[in-house]
């Protein structure tokens, strides 16, 4: 009896990577073929890229019937492009994949054996190295996963790539999350199921340079944390009530020493120094308070994660 082949989605997202598509597509046919039990789909997404990219995958899938692409109407970012693929991929298992090989895709064999052999419902890669990134970049993601894992119950695995391969069934399970401020590191633990680790040491981009400036990986931590846990919100109050309980200690200090001692004028540059520490508190909460709220603001909007302007079935 012949069973019909199981589908592998490849989910890739890209964005001005006119560069790395030829050399990544070369590595992924090699894969495939290597795994001919398995029917392929190569799904693209074009997060709004301004260089030769849209063009590269128009003419790949006339070529290559694998090859799926779907373009964005302008840049969305990553997870958005994540999201896409994996709303539109229709494989019985999927697996998210950066276009510049720093997800090697020579590992997804092994990926796809633990699948099936082991009975995982995914499989995670993880590097365990961060050679090549600028050593500051690291401390503070080290700093990052310390203190998110600290706050949030949903546990971030320190060095977890989006490199993954999923089961049909995890797939549906992220599709349905359909926040808006999306945090994936997050969603993939937050779904739960059976996850193996792989882990590899980091690779180098092969062409072209990092999308991601300090601030934006900045902004990305702050909207991991405002997305899995309200901690800092707890700390705001508990701060409010430390203040609190101090200042009524030294309201009955202040009184008991006029009283006692009378007045005389002096002690101004304490007041300076409780009055800017005090202020700057409230501002620090009120911040606080501000990154909920406008992620909340966001949320009740449910504008669309990404808007589609072409796929590969415009050029037919
Ligand atoms: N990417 C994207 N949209 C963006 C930024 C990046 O689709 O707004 C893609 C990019 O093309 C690449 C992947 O996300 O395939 C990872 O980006 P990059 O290599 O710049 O990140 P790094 O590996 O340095 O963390
Ligand atoms: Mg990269």
């Amino acid at each position: 009896m012949k069973t019909k082949k199981e589908l592998i989605s490849i989910v890739i997202s890209c964005y001005n990577e006119e560069e790395s598509i030829p050399l990544f597509y070369q590595e992924i046919i090699k894969v495939a073929k290597e795994m001919a039990n398995v029917n392929f789909e190569f799904l693209f997404i074009n997060d709004g890229s301004r260089d030769k990219t849209l063009e590269i995958l128009r003419n790949l899938s006339k070529k290559d019937k694998r090859v799926r692409y779907i373009s964005f109407s302008r840049n969305f970012g990553k997870e958005a492009a994540m999201f896409a693929g994996l709303e539109h991929s229709k494989g019985d298992y999927v697996t998210l994949m950066d276009a510049d090989l720093q997800d090697p895709p020579s590992l997804l064999p092994k990926m796809f054996k633990i699948i099936k052999e082991e009975g995982y419902d995914s499989v995670g890669t993880r590097r365990v190295t961060r050679k090549g990134e600028p050593p500051i970049r690291s401390f503070f993601a080290r700093m990052f996963y310390k203190l998110i894992n600290k706050m949030s119950k949903v546990e971030m695995v320190d060095g977890a790539r989006d490199y993954r391969l999923m089961s049909r069934q995890v797939v549906d399970s992220i599709i349905s999350l359909q926040e808006y401020n999306r945090y994936s590191k997050g969603l993939f633990s937050f779904v739960g199921y059976e996850t193996k680790w792989l882990e590899y040491e980091n690779v180098e981009r092969v062409a072209g340079e990092t999308k991601w400036s300090f601030w934006k990986l900045f902004k990305y931590a702050i909207e991991g944390i405002v997305a899995f846990t309200t901690v800092p919100l707890t700390i705001a109050t508990f701060m409010g009530i430390l203040l609190f309980l101090i200042a009524i200690v030294f309201i009955f200090i202040i009184l008991f020493k006029t009283l006692v001692f009378g007045d005389p004028v002096s002690g101004w540059p304490s007041l300076a120094c409780i009055i800017l520490f005090c202020s700057g508190i409230q501002l620090l909460c009120l911040g606080i308070i501000g990154e909920y709220l406008s992620k909340t603001y966001l949320e009740t909007k449910k504008r669309p994660i990404y808007i589609i302007k072409e796929t590969e079935k415009s050029n037919v």
